[in-house]
């Protein structure tokens, strides 16, 4: 009778099973910041078998485009997840400005931190205006799936994790804990309490930077001491190996700051992205979860070391060796082909100017603040106003309050002709586009659609500036930065691995746009509200 009952038993979970939608038990998003599509080849020979290599064995989009300006973080993990452009999704920058006031993409007034500082701690996903898949898997499941955010940089786990997320995460500089807002709930949960109360980034940051192997290993980096690289602190003597902690810790609200341009940095991000699913016992439920997670560190140590620094490759040899580990976590914890890991990045980056000039490859590096005050004092010379450009933030003209509303549709046209005149003569600028005149812009595709796509009416600047390639908008001679729409800051890599999905690779161009709708097909969800993208089908079995 017993095992006539267990037969019976299993004969039902059979057709139990048979029943089942068709969906992995889990998916993970993982965002490499600011990782070029060529770094999958540049290290190639650099990284072990089972990182990047191995997701590599799945699905590769060997040219997948960003297609929208400008090609920052914010808009770029919200475009990963809604499927969809700035014009839609409102998120035109990592900051902007709106009604007159500057915006930063997650500020929210209206919530408070908890489990850290108010500085960096008042942040929602309120001012995303669309859907994200990871919100539409919990519409889709009437809410038992469980979707979490985690990343050091707070627009980076708010974002992709949505409106309906159950938790997004992010460091708090000041404390150098992990830490969340009331939009989330009341309290952190127990396992992150727990997580930060083993302080990593106190014994992390009192650890010298090493590199990993013996430098002959290095086939992708300059040498160890060029000038195109940035430092710790000033007080540290050069840029060169080993990093010494002592210039690590910093002071006040940017006590830990460091952490997020040391390997250890992407390390700690992994560890928490574990104790999320273990905690939350992620993949092992009826219906899929989904973790959002995206690891900083590349960006923030690129835009200090420029993207041929020696330190980048051990960044990224490191961060293979850490995403080998977390597959292997994945394989044991959720089950080998049971989940599903789509791997991109929000854009990539420039090379740094100086090292381009010095070999004779035409390239600039313009200060924003100089570019805005020479505009601003010739139109002082023709208008007598000496601030009409209030800023030239994501490579836009934003005018000031006083030519909003109140100036004559005429005036305010003859106003843009002139600034865009000024620019066009500059050497660094290629064209400028009138955002607000579509019909008379000259810009070729596919840049002119780019900067469609990017303009949200309310928070975009009223020109787009297109400088020339190898030109961009930095902040310091060293290092690098991005926001254009070259290839070098627009060709991602796109990885998919995993539950259903297929072995290949395609060279056909997709785009930025078309990783939610593929990921929405393959949950068998729907695309999320403002997706314009299309199924990559090749990806799914
Ligand atoms: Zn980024
Ligand atoms: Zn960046």
């Amino acid at each position: 009778m017993k095992r006539f009952l267990l037969l019976f038993i299993g004969v039902l979970g059979i057709a139990y099973s048979s029943y089942a939608q068709p969906r992995p038990k889990l998916v993970v998003g993982i965002v490499v910041d600011q990782m070029r599509w060529d770094y999958l080849y540049r290290y190639y020979n650099h990284y072990g078998n089972d990182g990047f290599k191995r997701l590599m064995t799945g699905f590769n989009c060997q040219q997948a485009m960003i297609n929208y300006l400008p090609s920052f973080t914010a808009p770029g993990h919200t475009c990963i997840y809604t499927g969809s452009v700035p014009a839609i999704h409102g998120i035109a920058g990592n900051e902007w400005f709106e009604d007159g006031k500057f915006v930063y993409c997650t500020d929210d007034k209206t919530v408070q931190p908890v489990g850290g500082s108010k500085k960096w701690g008042q942040m929602s996903p309120r001012n995303l205006l669309t859907t994200t898949v990871t919100d539409e898997l919990r519409l889709a499941t009437n809410f038992r799936s469980r979707t979490f955010g985690v990343s050091l940089k707070d627009r980076s786990s708010i974002l992709p994790a949505g409106h309906l997320a159950n938790g997004a995460y992010w460091f708090d500089d000041s404390t150098g804990n992990f830490f969340s807002s009331t939009y989330y709930g009341q309290a952190l949960p127990q396992w992150l309490v727990d997580f930060n109360a083993k302080r990593l980034p106190d014994s992390l940051l009192s650890q010298d930077w090493v590199l990993r192997d013996e430098l002959n290993a290095y086939k992708g980096s300059l040498p160890d001491n060029s000038r195109y690289e940035g430092k710790f602190s000033r007080d540290e003597p050069a840029v060169t190996f080993p990093h010494s902690a002592k210039y690590f810790m910093g002071k006040g609200d940017l006590k830990y700051n460091t952490l997020r341009k040391l390997p250890a940095g992407n390390w700690i991000t992994l560890q928490l992205a574990r104790a999320c699913i273990r905690a939350n016992e992620l993949g092992t439920k009826a219906d899929p979860d989904f973790l959002a997670v995206s690891l900083s560190a590349t960006d923030y140590a690129a835009h200090q070391f420029g993207p041929n620094a020696l330190e980048m490759e051990d960044i990224y040899i490191r961060l293979d060796d850490e995403l080998a580990k977390f597959l292997r976590y994945l394989d044991k914890h959720v089950g080998a082909g049971e989940y599903t890991v789509f791997l991109t990045a929000d854009h990539g980056a420039a090379h740094n100017a100086d090292f381009l000039t010095d070999r004779n490859v035409p390239a600039l590096n313009e200060y924003e603040s100089t570019l805005r005050d020479e505009l601003n004092y010739f139109l002082k010379r023709s208008t007598g106003k000496d601030t009409l450009i209030r800023s030239l933030e994501n490579y836009q003209v934003y005018l000031s309050e006083m030519t909003g509303n109140d100036m004559a549709f005429d005036a305010r046209f003859t106003l843009k002709m002139q600034i865009r005149a000024l620019l066009e003569r500059r050497p660094e600028v290629a064209y400028t586009i009138d955002m607000e005149m579509n019909g008379v812009n000259r810009a070729p595709e596919p840049i002119y659609t780019m900067a469609i796509n990017g303009y949200y009416r309310p928070r975009s600047g009223a020109i787009q500036i297109i400088f020339k390639p190898g030109y961009y908008m930095g902040y310091a001679p060293t290092g690098t930065t991005h926001g254009t729409w070259n290839p070098y800051d627009t060709h991602i890599p796109l990885l998919f691995y995993g539950w259903g999905i297929n072995h290949g690779e395609t060279y056909r161009e997709v785009h930025m746009t078309d990783i939610a709708a593929t990921v929405a097909a393959l949950l068998h969800i729907q695309m999320p509200n403002g997706c314009v993208g299309k199924v990559i089908e090749q990806v799914i079995r």
